[in-house]
């Protein structure tokens, strides 16, 4: 049976940053749509430029458009096994089409970890993160500098700041997320697959919590 865990937070709370903690540990795949979104902006595909006025704006990428790029990325064979979702669903409408495509695949979301912290500790991520252009490896400029300013200690190449990381921009994203993503909270809980997690301490005590919540979880 395949395993699906869903991780919820808002923007800039450190999913990424765990869950790629968490994939390789677990051998699933991490599967994130902003970066799907982001490679599909560099590969300057039709779905890339129309995410684009979106994610400029710190607003979400249409239900239709999401889905299916979701969809299409966990049909493939490695996600077989299952996946880690990150930044997927956000929206009811998203969590729905979730449940259906992994009924579909004769699956279902197992976990749904819940990382937290309050709006100022967001900013303070979000406005600090440097992202690699090749992979996406995410770094802080205070909380995990790389070894070389600018550039990627896994493989060597540039790192950015993203556009949507301004902090006009990350208190949007944050709005949005209250107002669109905040009711999968309750959603998850009533299906009894909510995991609370207290991201305000470092990455690795946030680290070991969330793999203490999964093992209890599992057990
Ligand atoms: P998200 O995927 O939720 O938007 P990221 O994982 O990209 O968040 O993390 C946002 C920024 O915060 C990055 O610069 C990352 O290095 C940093 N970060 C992540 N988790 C922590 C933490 N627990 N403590 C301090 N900084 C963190
Ligand atoms: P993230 O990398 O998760 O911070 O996402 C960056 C941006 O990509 C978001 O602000 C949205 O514009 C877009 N995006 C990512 N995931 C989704 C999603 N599930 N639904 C709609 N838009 C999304």
């Amino acid at each position: 049976m395949a395993t699906f865990i869903v991780l919820l937070g808002p923007p800039g709370v450190g999913k990424g940053t765990q869950a790629k903690i968490l994939a390789e540990d677990s051998k699933l795949v991490h599967v994130s749509s902003g970066d799907l979104f982001r490679e599909n902006l560099k590969n300057q595909t039709e779905l890339g430029k129309l995410a684009k006025s979106y994610m400029d704006k710190g607003e979400l990428v249409p239900d239709d458009l999401t889905i299916c790029m979701i969809r299409e990325r966990i049909s493939r064979s490695d996600c077989r096994t299952g996946a880690i979702l990150d930044g997927f669903p956000r929206t009811p409408a998203q969590a729905a089409a979730l449940d259906r495509m992994l009924f579909d695949f004769k699956s279902h979301v197992d976990a749904v970890p819940f990382i937290t912290a309050p709006l100022e500790i967001l900013v303070e991520r979000a406005s600090g993160r440097w992202t690699c252009r090749a992979n996406g490896h995410i770094y802080h400029e205070m909380y995990h500098p790389p070894r070389q300013s600018g550039v990627c200690d896994e493989d060597g190449s540039e790192l950015y700041q993203r556009d949507d990381d301004k902090v006009e921009t990350v208190r949007n994203r944050v709005n949005v997320y209250n107002k669109q993503t905040m009711p999968l909270v309750e959603y998850y809980r009533g299906q009894g697959c909510l995991i609370e997690i207290d991201g305000t301490k470092d990455v690795k005590q946030v680290t070991e919590n969330l793999f203490l919540a999964l093992r209890q979880f599992y057990r």
